[in-house]
């Protein structure tokens, strides 16, 4: 069961992407390709998969290359998803 939390989650991602961020997520694919197996360039990336269950490559589209922008954008990102740390 999901809470309600996890409940708005998944239907933040199902109404943009039209998938589970939960199965996505544990399932190692990615939210928004649908990519699958998936591997990340470095810790900080495979985080971010965790969190809102984009790709290597999805995450380089959405963020661009660089770090620096990166951790902005995630901030915003996060917050959509009311990360908890
Ligand atoms: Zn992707």
């Amino acid at each position: 069961m999901l809470n309600e939390l996890e409940q708005f989650k998944e239907d933040t991602a199902m109404s943009l992407f039209g998938r589970s961020r939960h199965l996505a997520i544990t399932g190692n694919q990615c939210v928004k390709c649908g990519a699958h197996n998936l591997e990340f360039r470095d810790e900080l990336s495979r985080k971010e998969h965790s969190i809102s269950g984009f790709c290597q490559s999805c995450q380089d589209d959405i963020f661009g290359p660089s770090d620096d922008c990166k951790d902005e954008v995630l901030g915003i990102a996060h917050q959509m998803f009311d990360e908890e740390e």
